[in-house]
C-alpha cells in the first residue's frame, strides 16, 4: 500500500509536468505555431516557476509580474487532469505494459481539455496523429483500459467507428434541429479517439458516462444563467471526463452496477 502511494505521488507529480508540456502544446496548436512561455494578455514571458500552472498557482504567482493578470484556467485545468489521471492510474493499477499505454493515451485528452476550454477548438493536428496512433496500437496490443485483459483484434476498430458514428449522427441531427449546434466536428474525431482508446464495449459507458456529466453540466450552467445555455459550454470535456472515468473506473463501475 505504501509502495503503491508513493508511485501514485510520483505518478502525479510527472503527471504535472507532463501537463504543463500538453498545455504549451494546445497554445501552440491554437496559434499555429511554436510559442513562448509568456502571459497571454501583455507577452511579458513568464519565470520558470509559472511554466506549470500548478507550481505558479501552489506558490502564490499565479499573476503575471508584469500586468499582474491571472494565468489561463484551462492550462490549471489541463494539469490537473494529468497529475490526477496519472496518479490515480498508477496508484490503483501499478505499473504494467497496459497502464503505459493509458499513461500515454491520457496525454492528448490533456492537451484538447486546454483547447476547448480556452478557444471552443479541437485541432485535428493534435487529434489526428493520435487517433492513428491509438487505433494502430490498439488493433496491436488492444484498449488502454487497464482492467482489460479479454479483448479481440477488432476491439479498437469498432470502439472507434462507434464512437465517430454517433457523433457525427448526433451533428447532423444538431444541425438540422438548432442550425449551429453546439458539437463540432472535433467533437466526432475525440469521440473516435475515445473507441480507440477504450475499445468495444466500453466506447458504450465512455458515451453514456459523456452525456450523463454533459446533461449535469448543461443544467448547471442553466441554473446559473438563468435558463440561457446558448453555444456556451464546450463538449469536449465531457466527452474526456466519460472517457477518463471509464479508463480508471469502467470494470468496477459495470460489475457495481450488475450487483
Ligand atoms: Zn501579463
Amino acid at each position: 500500500m505504501t509502495a503503491n502511494l508513493v508511485a501514485a505521488l510520483v505518478a502525479g507529480l510527472a503527471g504535472v509536468a507532463f501537463g504543463a508540456l500538453a498545455a504549451y502544446i494546445g497554445e501552440a496548436a491554437l496559434a499555429r505555431r511554436r510559442v513562448k512561455v509568456a502571459c497571454p494578455y501583455c507577452t511579458a514571458p513568464y519565470s520558470p516557476v509559472q511554466w506549470s500552472a500548478l507550481v505558479a498557482v501552489a506558490t502564490g504567482q499565479g499573476r503575471c509580474a508584469a500586468c499582474n493578470r491571472f494565468l489561463r484556467v484551462p492550462r490549471l485545468i489541463g494539469e490537473l487532469f494529468l497529475a490526477l489521471a496519472w496518479g490515480l492510474l498508477v496508484g490503483f493499477y501499478g505499473l504494467t505494459p497496459r497502464t503505459l499505454l493509458a499513461l500515454v493515451a491520457f496525454f492528448p485528452q490533456a492537451i484538447i481539455l486546454v483547447t476547448d476550454l480556452e478557444a471552443k477548438l479541437i485541432p485535428n493536428r493534435v487529434m489526428l496523429p493520435s487517433l492513428l496512433a491509438m487505433v494502430v496500437i490498439g488493433t496491436l496490443v488492444g484498449p488502454a483500459v487497464p482492467a482489460v485483459n479479454a479483448w479481440r483484434w477488432w476491439t479498437t476498430l469498432v470502439g472507434a467507428a462507434i464512437g465517430f458514428t454517433t457523433f457525427r449522427l448526433l451533428v447532423w441531427l444538431g444541425v438540422a434541429l438548432f442550425g449551429e449546434g453546439a458539437l463540432g466536428e472535433g467533437d466526432i474525431t475525440l469521440a473516435a479517439y475515445v473507441g480507440a482508446v477504450v475499445g468495444f464495449p466500453l466506447i458504450i459507458e465512455s458515451l453514456l458516462l459523456a452525456f450523463t456529466f454533459g446533461g449535469i453540466g448543461a443544467a448547471a450552467v442553466l441554473l446559473l444563467r438563468r435558463g440561457k445555455l446558448g453555444t456556451a459550454i464546450p463538449y469536449g470535456p465531457f466527452i474526456i471526463l466519460g472517457c477518463a472515468t471509464t479508463m480508471l473506473f469502467g470494470a468496477e463501475l459495470l460489475l457495481w452496477l450488475a450487483n
